[in-house]
């Protein structure tokens, strides 16, 4: 089935379709591309032009049957496989992942709308990154290990929590279906990746990619759907020991009402509200960087600093920086080359988009400098919007409040470091705040006091490794590195081990 030529003519007859060497309409089961069993249907956008890129099949009740059991079936011998085999395995994925980092950009761009130079650098690169930051973690992870230092009978084993279900979003598609399904398949486990049916493609692609690499069958299985169909099925069913969701804290609640009578772990990476707290002595450059990190992806990235507070004497020649640099910031087409930003994804995420930069004009009343309602000059088709600056805002408007996902930025001063932490820590949210300030003394106590699982400070960047995940409705699960391998094991305590045994390579 894999390689299918009907597919292939089909996904190839219109000029405007993608060209990736799956029939779109197949989802990867036990190691090969099947036909589904439901018959809905649904288009893929590309948002930079409103055409119909692709036409996936969404799945049901019956498809997700068939792929957890394929999972289930495959656990039994991939539980069992050793930590060098799956170091191996992984690779090969990097290897494949990187020689055919072309086709999942090109996948990328047309179903999300990031510009093909971003969607090669940045998009695809998150993807390697994880890969490779994975097999550093399985390395050094020791999965059995005594319970403390000459304890030779008591043992900690850590263990593959079952099959897993991997719901991922669609802004930055290869980083989160990295950050879950390689984690997953170093810990033993096997899976059921269901990617967002608005940018479905890349994960095709990937699917593909671990074929090549060799991935045993129905260790891996992709199922295409949305969350009422296959995310609900998913979460709901008894034989999925764990559910890894990243996306809205919508969808992350009712995973988890529905995964409670299976009593399955669920880890959620969710939305975020993120503060660049800007002091009076920060560099130079900070208030252009911190624009730039909120515009970048269109806006579209769960730990965008999206709420810039001022310290009060550099707050007028901060906004000013930031309308010049907004109106400066080029949109333009995703297949065009360049440093411009992209369509947002969807008609759906526009009009959102576009109802909160009109709150923040009518109901808020903040002061719009840059940007505001409708679309850029020239680009009247595709989900563009102009990028969009609020100065004089406060912690009771819907634009400080809500995460918007487009490139609007909310800007407030603020006279005391006190005041600072408190509006940063004002929100349900609690994912990446940032900080910039020439006192490093002040640096560490906003680090230790401010509420969110990531604080990146004078625009350094945590290290590959570092967990990434939030507070409060950011979600409760930790991706990447060793905290990450950690979410799909199992702890387990012997009492009584004998260690006159010899180790094998577990
Ligand atoms: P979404 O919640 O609408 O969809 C995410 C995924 O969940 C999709 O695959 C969707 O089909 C599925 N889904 C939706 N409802 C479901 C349900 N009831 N049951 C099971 N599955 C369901 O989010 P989105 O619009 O695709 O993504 C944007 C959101 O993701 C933003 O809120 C953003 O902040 C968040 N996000 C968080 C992180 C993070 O790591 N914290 C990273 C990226 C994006």
């Amino acid at each position: 089935v894999r390689d299918d030529l009907a597919g292939r003519l089909l996904n190839f007859s219109r000029q405007a379709r993608i060209q990736i060497p799956m029939n779109t309409r197949q989802f990867y089961i036990d190691g090969a591309w099947v036909n589904p069993l439901a018959g809905t249907e649904l288009d893929v956008i590309n948002p930079s032009n409103e055409t119909v890129c692709a036409t996936i099949s969404l799945g049901g009740e019956a498809d997700t049957q068939a792929a957890v059991e394929a999972a289930r079936r495959a656990f039994d011998s991939w539980s069992e496989s050793s930590k060098s085999q799956r170091l191996e395995l992984m690779n090969r994925i990097l290897e494949v992942y990187v020689s055919r980092s072309g086709e999942i950009a090109e996948a990328i761009s047309q179903e999300m709308g990031a510009p093909v130079d971003m969607a090669a650098s940045s998009q695809v690169g998150t993807g390697s990154y994880h890969i490779k930051a994975f097999i550093r973690a399985l390395e050094a992870f020791e999965f059995e290990r005594e319970l403390r230092p000459n304890t030779p009978n008591d043992r900690i084993l850590y263990q593959p929590i079952g099959v897993c279900g991997l719901i991922t979003p669609w802004n930055w598609p290869m980083n989160q279906i990295a950050l879950k399904v390689m984690p997953a398949l170093a810990s033993g486990c096997t899976m059921v990746l269901k990617p967002s049916e608005l940018s479905p493609l890349s994960a095709m692609v990937f699917a593909d990619i671990l074929h090549e690499a060799g991935v045993p069958a129905g260790v891996f299985n992709l199922l295409n759907g949305d969350g009422a169909g296959v995310g609900t099925a998913l979460s709901g069913h008894r034989d999925v020991a764990m559910i890894s969701f990243t996306g809205s804290s919508r969808a992350g609640i009712a995973i988890s009402k529905n995964a409670a009578d299976g009593l399955k772990r669920v880890s959620l990476e969710l939305g975020g509200k993120g503060a660049n707290i800007v002091f009076a002595d920060a560099a130079a450059e900070a208030v252009r960087d911190g624009v730039a990190r909120c515009f970048n992806n269109t806006g579209q990235s769960c730990n965008a600093p999206t709420r810039m507070l001022v310290e009060r004497s550099r707050y007028d020649e901060a906004v000013a920086q930031a309308k010049e640099q907004a109106d400066n910031t080029a949109v333009d087409l995703a297949e065009k080359h360049g440093s411009h930003i992209g369509p947002l994804v969807s008609q759906m995420q526009y009009d959102k988009v576009q109802a909160l930069i009109e709150r923040g004009i009518s109901d808020d009343g903040a002061r719009l400098v840059a940007g505001g309602l409708g679309k850029p000059e020239g680009l009247e088709t595709g989900y563009f919007v102009r990028p969009t600056v609020f100065a004089d805002c406060n912690n009771d408007m819907a634009i400080m409040r809500e995460e918007i996902f487009g490139p609007v930025l909310s800007m407030m001063p603020f006279d005391t470091e006190e005041e600072a932490i408190a509006i940063a820590n004002d929100t349900d949210y609690g994912l990446t705040n940032y900080v910039q300030t020439g006192d490093a003394a002040r640096a560490n106590r906003l680090a230790r006091r401010l509420r969110s699982g990531m604080v990146d400070m004078n625009g350094q960047a945590r290290s590959s490794g570092a967990p990434f995940g939030g507070f409060k409705h950011s979600g409760n699960g930790r991706e990447g590195g060793v905290w990450g391998l950690e979410e799909f094991l199992e702890v387990k305590a012997v009492g009584g081990w004998s260690s006159e045994i010899p180790e094998d390579s577990h």
